[in-house]
């Protein structure tokens, strides 16, 4: 039986555990914080339960084809929600006054409606706008996404090759520029362009492939697992404990140990220290680190093992970095819709203060607010709203980290501030600063320290074109054999249902499997072997 370390409990860690048990090895994860999840994370404080990470559930098959994998269903495991609306917009107003609200309902017919009053004769636009955007993320889902990439034939599939002219268009040009040319009202392009921002970048430069994203919130329309994404951290996790892998929180890996076998580098276990400081040796044959790749990289290898080393890198870029607040309101604020966006008007240098050359926290600042409470009243006390505010920033921990109650660092405090007085002007909700009874923040500092991230970002390496599909780091160590990776900071990207499918790509990997597409369900294996 193959004894498997994964580093690192969440939303990849847990996966690749619950994935590999079933499979059959021996699997123990560790964990260095004291509960599970990563960024995925929750708090609870008076009454109120916070989701401090994901808060978006898209790209269901990602879901459905996974819990399948396991042997069970998306219907098992979770309460879907349909949100209608999927969300909210406010845009910055000319003056002192609340801001133009624009409405995305669910079901495309409502949405391309929506956008032929916005702008007359868009509708035409939107629904081819949308059918490129679902044949390209079915193309992405069949052929790149679950593709470790390690036969490149792989790509030269008639399906491919068929679609290589429009593939050349989509990854030579900018969704900015994809989006301005089929659209005019500044508005409409935010909603197209802005789901660039779930892949740590912006529309300026994130290839125009990626219009595949409108295919998600537009198209499909949004979900909510009542439970919150702690609730699927949860499920996660009683999937990897029911297939037979061990947790252990409060255990961080201090190094990646390997042995050399024929002359080439392996894995023989991880060195880890337990809470009260104390060291051991849990030894393994095989190692799957689903902590941040930097820190794996740099700080759990020695040099000679590292395939992406420092100085790879340096010539990277990282996605966004974020500060959180996280709100108890009193009384009710159905001004707010589940999700509700702010866009600043200039929107170019929102996006360059984040990541140009001199960086700075965005003023004004583009946010998103959720509201879960508005869906599951379980999130907050009777009589109580619960917000999450988003503002991302510059991946920069010299930000510094947030704090209860207004205690966090300056510039995190302030940047809270304003995003309060923003959402209090722009959606017409005089009284809110003075009706919240909780406050707690998040800083990039926090990211640093918490979960390792690399500068302190919220997602990992930005999908700007060089670092997506083939061209991102991939799954397994070129130096060192039987380590593999797992992970937003890994290939195919970040974004929970991109852990799920990095978490399976390990699983190829490890199987030898060079297929381009998602696996046949490991139920559907495991039954062929038996009857065998
Ligand atoms: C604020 C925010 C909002 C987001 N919104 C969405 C959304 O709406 N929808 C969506 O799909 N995605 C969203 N994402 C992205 C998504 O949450 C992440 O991509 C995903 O949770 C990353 O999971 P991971 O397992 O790769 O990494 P992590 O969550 O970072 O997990 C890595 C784990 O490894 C542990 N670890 C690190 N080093 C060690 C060590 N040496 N030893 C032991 N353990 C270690 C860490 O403590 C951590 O628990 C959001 C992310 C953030 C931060």
């Amino acid at each position: 039986m193959t004894r498997t370390i994964v580093i690192g409990g969440g939303i990849a860690g847990l996966a690749t555990a619950a994935l590999l048990a079933r499979e059959g090895h021996r699997v123990r994860l560790l964990e260095r914080g004291d509960r599970i999840g990563g960024r995925a994370g929750v708090l609870e404080r008076d009454g109120f339960r916070f989701d401090t990470g994901p808060s978006w559930y898209l790209m269901p098959r990602v879901f459905d084809h996974f819990f399948a994998l396991l042997g069970t269903s998306t219907e098992e495991q979770l309460a879907l929600r349909t949100l209608d609306p999927g969300y909210r917009v406010f845009s910055e107003p000319a003056g002192d006054g609340a801001a133009r609200m624009l409405e995305i309902p669910f079901g495309a017919d409502r949405v391309v409606e929506t956008f032929e009053r916005v702008e007359p004769g868009s509708a035409r636009a939107l629904r081819r706008y949308l059918a490129s955007a679902a044949h390209a993320a079915d193309l992405a889902e069949r052929r790149f996404l679950y593709n470790p990439f390690t036969r490149l034939g792989s790509l030269a599939d008639g399906e491919v090759l068929r679609a290589l002219p429009r593939l050349t268009t989509l990854l030579g040009t900018t969704l900015e520029r994809f989006v301005a040319k089929r659209f005019s009202d500044p508005v409409l392009r935010q909603v197209l362009g802005y789901p660039a921002v779930f892949l740590g970048t912006d529309p300026s430069r994130a290839p125009a492939m990626y219009h595949l994203m409108s295919a998600l919130d537009l198209d499909e329309g949004v979900q909510y697992p009542m439970g919150g994404f702690w609730g699927l951290v949860e499920r996660l996790e009683a999937l990897a404990v029911d297939a037979g892998a061990d947790i252990v929180t409060g255990a961080e890996a201090t190094a990646i140990l390997t042995r050399r076998e024929r002359g080439r580098l392996a894995v023989s276990g991880v060195r880890c220290r337990d809470a009260r400081g104390s060291e051991r040796i849990e030894h393994a044959n095989l190692v799957v680190s689903a902590a941040d790749l930097h820190h794996t990289e740099t700080a759990l290898l020695e040099p000679e093992a590292r395939s992406y080393p420092e100085s790879w890198w340096r010539k990277r870029e990282s996605g966004p970095g974020a500060v959180i607040a996280l709100l108890g309101v009193e009384g009710s604020l159905p001004q707010l819709a589940h999700h509700s966006l702010f866009f600043t008007r200039d929107w170019a240098a929102n996006f360059d203060a984040i990541f140009g050359e001199a960086r700075s926290v965005p003023d004004p600042a583009s946010l998103y607010v959720c509201r879960p409470s508005a869906t599951e009243p379980g999130v907050a006390p009777d009589g109580h709203e619960n917000l999450f505010v988003l503002i991302p920033v510059p991946a920069d921990p010299a930000l510094g980290s947030g704090g209860a109650d207004g205690t966090g660092d300056a510039a995190i405090e302030q940047a809270v501030d304003a995003a309060i007085d923003r959402i209090s002007l722009w959606a017409g909700i005089g009284d809110l600063r003075e009706r919240i009874v909780a406050r707690e923040t998040i800083g990039p500092a926090d990211f640093a320290r918490d979960y390792h991230s690399w500068s302190g970002g919220m997602l990992g390496p930005s999908h700007i074109l060089r670092q997506s599909a083939l061209l991102r780091a991939q799954n397994q160590s070129k130096r060192v054999d039987r380590l593999y990776y797992a992970g937003a900071t890994t290939a195919p990207g970040v974004g929970v249902p991109m852990c799920l499918i990095s978490a399976e790509l390990v699983l190829k990997r490890i199987r030898g499997d060079r297929s381009a597409g998602p696996t046949a369900p490991l139920a559907r294996a495991l039954d062929r072997s038996a009857t065998r």
